[in-house]
């Protein structure tokens, strides 16, 4: 079990960076590209050990601990520090000819002092891609890693103590109370990762002292397929995505709708699938993950409870191994339908007509993700068009996370903000906006006493 962090030494780093930061310390774009250098190699040095605490915490095969999570990160300070000397530099934008003679900019500067909470799933890539970010923009960085993937968070901070200087950034460990404890503190950014209840008191904490916040949360993410689709190739992907990390992905496909016509072949296709990947007993597997804690275990098992098990249901709670689940037309109230699944536990619900489809998709808490397999391009426009959602794919699931040109994020109940590349500097970044006026020249009319007659004036500013 992790020590939660002492309260005095959550003071002492707290202060040591308000004071690293007021001297301006984290200034110089040469010094921010020379610390993530040293980051990016520290993480390159300690990549066998990144693996095996994913391997500790999670069963993450060595595959897909490189391509989710070290590979992620890696690629996220390689952009930061190729791109930071243009993102940082001051961008002279036109000047208003009511300010005539001046040079107008717009100035990115960091905020200052940021707090970053995250969550167990992607312990080392949703710990570090956001610290990247903070970090280039040119903060200074607590970060609160999950209690629940310790192995990770004990790795994560021995390489940010190698690295940094614990008043530039620091690793605080501990449970919720922890976390509680830093939100009492007055931060200038919040950047939270976790769950959507969780966000509400991070969120009410931030208002507090109206610190601007991002909230990366989760949702019910659904997943449409009509009848148009290649079933095998679309049932390859789905099992893919889904299974991935155990379904402990917060992007995962969370339900399948299907169109009728082509439901139990699909099924057929979902299990051929999951024992190709998995083998019969995917426990034996080397690429099945399993569950994070006994409690989670228990929350998925509950879920179960009275629904038509299609495929799939098998569990070991020693191992806190769970099988690749498909459950038949769980109804709307049930758990499963109600409540993000973040297991793997696939539901399948059918539909005939369009109308029906939008009938099981109406109401919901806008998603965090949103799934079309379709060949109808018509269909995934329109579909894509009328329904919100933090990211979306065509034709394949998860996949959106990997293209850091795009901004990932949550709407509503899934969160706010977005970031990954150029999006993680902006979110980091406070644009200041400075105008910078001559003594040559004034509008005589814009000092009282003012000229009775508007029409001139009116005729100058419309051309303007
Ligand atoms: P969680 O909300 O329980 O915990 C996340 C972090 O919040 C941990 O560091 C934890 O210590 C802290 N925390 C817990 N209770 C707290 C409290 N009362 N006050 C302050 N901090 C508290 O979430 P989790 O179970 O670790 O993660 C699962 C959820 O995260 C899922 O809903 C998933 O969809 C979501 N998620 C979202 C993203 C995303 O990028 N949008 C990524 C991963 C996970």
């Amino acid at each position: 079990m992790l020590k939660n962090a002492l309260d005095t030494d959550i003071e002492n780093i707290y202060t040591n960076q308000k004071n690293f930061f007021s001297q301006q310390r984290t200034l110089p774009i040469k010094y921010r590209r020379e610390i993530l250098k040293k980051l990016l190699f520290a993480i390159r040095e300690n990549e066998k050990r990144i693996h095996d605490a994913l391997y500790n915490d999670l069963r993450k095969s060595g595959f897909e601990s490189l391509t989710t999570e070290t590979i992620l990160v890696e690629k996220e300070i390689k952009k930061m520090i190729k791109m930071l000397p243009v993102w940082s530099r001051p961008k002279r934008v036109k000047s208003s000819l009511l300010n005539f003679p001046s040079r107008d900019f717009i100035v990115p500067e960091p905020y200052g002092n940021v707090l970053i909470i995250t969550p167990w799933n992607y312990p080392f890539q949703l710990a570090m891609t956001p610290l990247v970010g903070a970090v280039a923009a040119g903060n200074t960085v607590v970060l609160k890693p999950s209690e629940s993937s310790e192995n990770t968070s004990l790795i994560v901070s021995e390489i940010i103590n190698s690295v940094f200087d614990s008043s530039h950034v620091s690793v605080v460990q501990g449970d919720a109370s922890v976390a509680s404890t830093l939100l009492k503190k007055r931060w200038d950014y919040i950047f939270y990762t976790g769950s959507t209840a969780v966000g509400k008191i991070v969120a009410k904490a931030a208002a507090e002292n109206l610190t601007p916040t991002t909230l990366e949360l989760g949702g019910k993410s659904p997943c449409i397929i009509d009848e148009t689709v290649p079933i095998k190739k679309t049932a390859k992907r789905i099992v893919w995505s889904k299974y991935i990390n155990c379904g402990q992905t917060c992007i995962a496909p969370d339900y399948l709708v299907v169109q009728k016509s082509i439901k139990s072949i699909l099924v057929n296709n979902l299990i051929n699938e999951i024992k190709s990947a998995f083998g019969k007993n995917p426990i034996n597997s080397p690429d099945y993950g399993r569950i994070i804690h006994k409690k989670h275990f228990n929350k998925l098992k509950l879920s179960l409870n009275n629904q038509k098990i299609l495929y799939g249901g098998i569990q070991d709670e020693k191992q806190l191994y769970f099988g690749p689940t498909l459950v038949d037309e769980p109804p709307n109230e049930s758990i499963l339908m109600r409540e993000e699944i973040f297991g793997p536990i696939l539901p399948i619900i059918s539909f005939d007509s369009e109308n029906e489809m939008h009938h099981i998709l109406k109401g919901r808490e806008k998603p965090l993700a949103f799934y079309i397999f379709s060949n109808k391009k018509n269909f995934i426009d329109n579909i894509f068009k009328r329904y919100s959602f933090g990211g979306g794919v065509a034709n394949d699931a998860i996949v959106h996370f990997a293209n850091d040109n795009l901004p990932f994020g949550g709407i509503g109940n899934s969160g706010m903000g977005e970031y990954h590349g150029k999006y993680s500097f902006k979110i980091f970044s406070h644009y200041k906006p400075i105008v910078k006026r001559s003594f040559l020249f004034d509008l005589p009319q814009r000092y009282a006493p003012y000229p009775k007659s508007l029409s001139f004036l009116k005729f100058l500013i419309n051309r303007l």
